[in-house]
């Protein structure tokens, strides 16, 4: 039954093309304000119009809505392009609201013309105790009805940077007395002596968010314009603007909103993740703990992680607080996908094989990838001296750990059965080698009944003599908080985690020398690794994606 499984979204649009709208005047856009790097709630918002360009196949536009040249900058417009691309979508028209800025500006004045704005020039203090409250209407400025010819000539010279900031806007007249307070003459022109980043100082005078968004999604032909639901207030806005320039023959858009997506243990807002950068509290808009998509990128996120997060988590009408690990199983269940396994060990500890011929190596096969028999095998070497993990070995051991313990077995992964036999430690009685004896006869794939012996656990190893020593960045969640911005009365920062970076020193098989910036590897039995761009000729620098499960505790 298909119906059921449609969105509210979806649901809005085909009871349109029920109605008789044409499926080829479908369109859409996905309107980033260019003042921040995208996040992980955006990511719902670019599924969603993408998502539906692609379901009916409709053009979708990427419109900028720069129209806050103190704020924004190219640097944002590129990374948003780039976050777009990578996420796997296309858009069918890159626009700007700021490419508009002389046709809303002559709609404006058409609006002067039919008494329905004038040049208020007050303080902003002044108009907002004049906004009234929802239960008491507002009072009109003293400059609602200035004549035509003055407004006129006022917003002229706003435009041409006569004024300074502030000392004039131009507002809408609607109704003082709306429940809506939003109707309560809107501002939509303030004066900003400032250059913007694509038109210059061409402009000292910028629309609102509210008088230039519907017009642009006009002027661009969409159909349904989905906005998160703190606009839900603004509609009335949005279509009293339409009115005022609606023409019958095109096609009139119509805003529906739905609810943002938060995620928990860190912010999603550009304005919040702008301050952990300009602060310090990250090494930038891409560091691999940040909900940005740029961040999530360079923690080994791939775009179908993403997009597939999206999507379960779909569309709904409520605000809610999704749990990070969600988007841990997506990236999770992907990454076991494509990712090659291999071996490295994270907080080594020696272990010597006493019987295995001093001085000899040899070169045994690995399976790449279980989940993916094309992906082949490799050689990993093997030797008398092995790295182990420090966890994968107790002195005294209950029946539970199926690990190595003194006088038990158990295999060396794609090698060999082993017995642990002794220990030396230091004066302080920590753990400096681990001595073992293996069976010859029972090397991994050899087919010999040894090598079929059913042992208990399975460790992961690199040879010492052909390890190679990576550095490793371990991350734990950003804030400690489930939800850092849910209480106003606490700054969000006070939850940042001070231990949300470890940076160690693994050692890797040396087939990992190889390895470039964007490889995403499984380190068997440990998680999901990336190689990041700090990476030199010198040193290979890994980031951890996610731990093979979801071992974080509530
Ligand atoms: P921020 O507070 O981070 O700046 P914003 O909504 O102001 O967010 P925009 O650049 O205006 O950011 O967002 C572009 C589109 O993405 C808008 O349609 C917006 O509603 C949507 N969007 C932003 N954040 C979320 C979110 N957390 N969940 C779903 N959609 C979102
Ligand atoms: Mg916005
Ligand atoms: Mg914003």
């Amino acid at each position: 039954n298909e119906e059921k499984s449609l969105n509210f979204i979806e649901l809005i649009i085909e009871e349109d093309l029920k109605r008789g709208f044409e499926q080829d005047k479908l369109r859409f856009r996905f309107p980033p304000e260019p003042n921040g790097y995208l996040h992980i709630g955006h990511a719902s918002s670019i599924c969603l119009n993408f998502g539906l360009g692609l379901k009916y196949n409709a053009p979708v536009n990427l419109r900028f809505d720069d129209t806050n040249p103190a704020k924004e900058e190219q640097e944002y417009v590129d990374a948003i392009k780039r976050d777009v691309e990578w996420l796997g979508f296309e858009w069918a028209e890159e626009r700007y609201a700021s490419d508009y800025f002389q046709q809303l500006y002559d709609w404006a004045i058409d609006l002067i013309k039919r008494d329905l704005a004038y040049v208020d020039s007050q303080s902003s203090e002044e108009m907002a105790k004049q906004k009234g409250t929802p239960t008491q209407h507002g009072t009109a400025s003293p400059f609602r009805n200035r004549p035509v010819a003055e407004n006129l000539e006022l917003f002229e010279k706003m435009k041409n940077g006569e004024f300074a900031e502030g000392t004039h806007v131009l507002r809408a007249k609607i109704d003082m007395t709306s429940s809506n307070m939003l109707m309560r003459d809107p501002i939509m022109y303030r004066i900003l002596n400032k250059s913007h980043h694509r038109t210059g100082s061409n402009w000292h005078i910028y629309p609102m968010y509210d008088w230039a968004h519907g017009e642009s999604d006009y002027i661009e032909g969409v159909s349904h314009s989905f906005c998160t639901m703190e606009f839900a207030m603004h509609r009335e806005l949005y279509d009293w603007f339409l009115d005022t320039v609606y023409d019958a023959t095109q096609t009139r858009p119509k805003q529906r909103e739905f609810a943002r997506r938060n995620l928990s243990h860190t912010v999603v807002s550009k304005r919040k993740l702008l301050q952990l950068v300009q602060e310090g509290h990250v090494t930038g808009w891409d560091d691999p703990r940040m909900s940005t998509i740029s961040g999530l990128r360079r923690r080994g996120y791939t775009p179908m992680a993403i997009r597939n997060f999206a999507d379960t988590i779909g569309i709904a009408k409520r605000t809610n607080l999704v749990d990070v690990s969600l988007l841990e199983f997506c990236v999770r269940e992907d990454l076991n996908k494509i990712a090659p396994r291999v071996m490295a060990v994270l907080d080594p500890v020696k272990l010597i094989i006493d019987n295995y011929p001093e001085g000899e190596e040899e070169w045994l096969d690995a399976e790449n990838n279980p989940e993916d028999e094309s992906a082949g095998s490799r050689k990993v070497p093997f030797a008398k001296e092995l790295y182990i993990e420090r966890e994968d070995f107790k002195e005294e051991a209950s029946r539970k750990f199926f690990r190595l313990t003194l006088g038990k077995e158990v295999r060396l992964k794609n090698a060999y059965i082993i017995k642990g036999e002794s220990v030396v430690k230091d004066e302080k009685g920590n753990i400096t080698e681990i001595h073992c004896t293996y069976d010859p006869d029972s090397r991994s794939g050899s087919g010999t009944e040894a090598s079929m012996r059913k042992v208990k656990g399975t460790l992961h190893w690199v040879s010492v003599q052909h390890a190679i020593p990576a550095e490793v960045r371990v991350y734990d969640r950003l804030f400690t908080h489930e939800n850092p911005d849910g209480d106003k009365e606490v700054d969000f920062k006070e939850y940042i985690n001070p231990d949300s970076l470890k940076v160690i020193t693994g050692y890797m098989e040396p087939s990992l020398k190889k390895a470039k910036e964007g490889e995403q590897y499984q380190f068997q039995r440990l998680g999901y690794f990336c190689v990041d761009r700090d990476t030199t000729p010198e040193k290979i620098v890994f980031n951890k994606t996610v731990g093979l499960r979801d071992t974080w505790a509530k």
